[in-house]
């Protein structure tokens, strides 16, 4: 029997997408158009084409106009940086995304370097990766954001609470960390070359597991009744008679659930929050774009 609570991100999503969807509405009535969201991808990548696609079809449901923008894998780096300097000048652009990884031969900095900061709705410009890190309004990158407001709806004040990160990359690990350490927590970022993770992991109030390894967190790295918010998104390989294998993340679900606090599921956790994330701040953009303030819940 599991004690944990269930952080249900997906019923969290959706709340947020309805307040999205009345604040786009808002915003169309004052603006006289709709918030847009122009999502550029290279390549022909099976994973990529469903983000993509989904991310469309959340514009559609929240009243965001979304600019699809699909180029060949051996398009060149001046083609796409010219296409993103056309977007950076569309004023029926709010928001600018690029889907990563991109084909070999492209530039990934060079890329993300050329997006507007004020359209880097995705918060992986350095410009804004230094704003988060200094304390400045700019915009946060959606997965660890989105993490935030799950560990903010359950445990409220989170100051003074021992986080620790598991996994350090610039779109999910460090601006998780930056994030934890502005909500005042003492923050420990681990990775693959921290000593004796599990003892590092097991002083932590909220764990934050962000690394890419099927349950690599087991029960007894967890402290009783901690926040464990799993980001890791593996596929296992298909059990026999199966076309696909199980989605699980990066903590042993059943295991840690009889220890911890609260924990997100896989699926159904982090990742719906992404999405939701990313038209939230694409209507932030699309605010701050026409010098109007967020509406209040967002
Ligand atoms: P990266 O591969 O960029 O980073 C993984 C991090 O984990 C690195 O910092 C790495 O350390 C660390 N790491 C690897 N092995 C170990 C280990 N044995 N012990 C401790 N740390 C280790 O991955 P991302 O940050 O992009 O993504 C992490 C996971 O989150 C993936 O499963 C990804 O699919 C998922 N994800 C989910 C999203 C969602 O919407 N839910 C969005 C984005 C990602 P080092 O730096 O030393 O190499």
């Amino acid at each position: 029997m599991a004690s944990a609570a269930l952080i249900d991100g997906k019923a969290f999503a959706a709340g947020l997408r309805a307040r999205i969807a009345e604040g786009a509405a808002a915003f169309a009535h004052q603006a006289a158009r709709q918030p847009g969201l122009a999502v550029v991808l290279v390549g022909d990548d099976p994973a990529s084409q469903v983000y993509v696609g989904a991310k469309a079809r959340a514009c559609a449901e929240v009243g965001i106009a979304s600019f699809e923008h699909r180029l060949p894998a051996d398009t060149s780096e001046a083609a796409l940086l010219s296409l993103i300097e056309r977007l950076n000048q569309d004023e029926a652009v709010d928001g600018i995304l690029v889907q990563m990884p991109l084909p070999g031969g492209l530039d990934e900095a060079a890329i993300i370097a050329a997006i507007s900061p004020d359209k880097d709705v995705d918060g992986f410009h350095v410009l804004n990766a230094g704003r988060l890190s200094v304390g400045q309004p700019g915009f946060i990158p959606c997965t660890p954001l989105g993490c935030l407001m799950l560990l903010k709806d359950r445990l409220g004040d989170l100051a003074g609470m021992e986080a620790v990160v598991i996994g350090r990359s610039n779109i999910v690990g460090k601006p998780m960390a930056q994030l934890l350490l502005a909500a005042n927590c003492t923050v420990t970022i681990a990775h693959s070359r921290t000593r004796d993770l599990a003892q590092v992991v097991r002083r932590a109030d909220i764990v934050i597991a962000a690394v890419g390894r099927p349950e690599m967190v087991r029960a007894d790295w967890i402290k009783p009744g901690a926040t464990v918010i799993d980001v890791g998104i593996n596929r296992l390989p298909p059990e026999e008679g199966k076309a696909k294998g199980r989605l699980v993340g990066d903590v042993a679900f059943a295991e840690v659930a009889e220890v911890a606090g609260a924990i997100t599921p896989v699926p159904g956790g982090v990742g719906p929050m992404t999405i939701a994330v990313l038209l939230r701040n694409t209507l932030e953009a699309a605010h701050r774009h026409a010098g109007l303030p967020l509406p209040e819940g967002l």
